[in-house]
């Protein structure tokens, strides 16, 4: 977490404070008076309740956080051997949703491979016209369903793109999501090296189904079929997670 709030910009280091400083005033405060009128989520067909979590999008209402506690700790004792919904994270896994548009099913599903929950995610995050908008699902101590084998330990973030050549493409989204895994790591202490795509937790779990990630439901040899949000992303992020590590550190 940023620890203090420099309005007046005097240098380069202080400039990037400030900029971590506005990300998480629209993330984690989430009041859309802060936001810039071109970052308005509500004129995206978005409503950000009074917890700054998404209530609805074009119409849709987020899922209801009772149930989701409810189905996710089920879905725990079943796949990590723990009935819980809490998470304390400790990592972090990068997502792309595959689709060009505000994914609904991560606030409508209700199964997927006939199992509740739905899929969700803590974080959505899209880009239209150069314009980025960053919606929370779920609080960040609950857990998610969007990675297996690491739901119980990640945050994970979705990036609306079709393909990683589209992601590529948005260098703003992939911009906004460095500032928000750069905050997420302040925030609990997460070190670069616990940042993941997806692709590499498959991998992980292909070569050892029940080590640092698993799931108690693999029964023999893991498939991996994930590919996002892919290598050229990864390089991406962790290149300019290092930059501004650089920056920070500087003086
Ligand atoms: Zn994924």
């Amino acid at each position: 977490m940023v620890g203090s709030f420099p309005f007046f910009v005097a240098d380069a280091k202080r400039r990037y404070r400030l900029e971590l400083f506005a990300a998480f005033c629209c993330l984690f405060l989430a009041n859309p008076a802060r936001l810039s009128a071109a970052d308005t989520p509500a004129a995206r067909g978005a409503v950000i309740g009074p917890t700054g979590l998404l209530e609805s999008f074009d119409g849709v209402r987020n899922r209801d956080l009772d149930e989701w506690k409810r189905d996710i700790s089920s879905y725990s004792l079943r796949h990590y051997g723990v009935g819980t919904w809490k998470l304390e994270p400790t990592a972090i896994v990068l997502h792309y949703t595959a689709g060009s548009g505000f994914p609904l099913n991560l606030i409508e599903s209700r199964e997927f491979k006939d199992e509740a929950p739905g899929v969700a995610s803590h974080f959505v995050i899209d880009e239209e016209g150069g314009r980025v908008s960053v919606y929370q699902l779920l609080p960040l101590d609950v857990m998610s369903r969007a990675t297996f084998g690491a739901n119980f330990c990640a945050v994970s973030i979705e990036m609306v793109a079709l393909d990683e050549t589209d992601l590529l493409g948005k260098r703003a989204l992939l911009d906004r999501a460095t500032g928000l895994i750069q905050d997420l790591m302040e925030r609990y202490g997460i070190p670069a090296s616990r940042v993941y795509g997806h692709a590499e937790i498959d991998g992980f779990l292909a070569e050892d189904p029940h080590g640092d990630f698993f799931d108690n439901t693999i029964e023999g040899v893991f498939v991996p079929r994930k590919v996002d949000p892919g290598n050229a992303v990864m390089d991406y992020i962790r290149y300019a997670l290092s930059a501004g590590d650089a920056l920070l550190s500087e003086k």
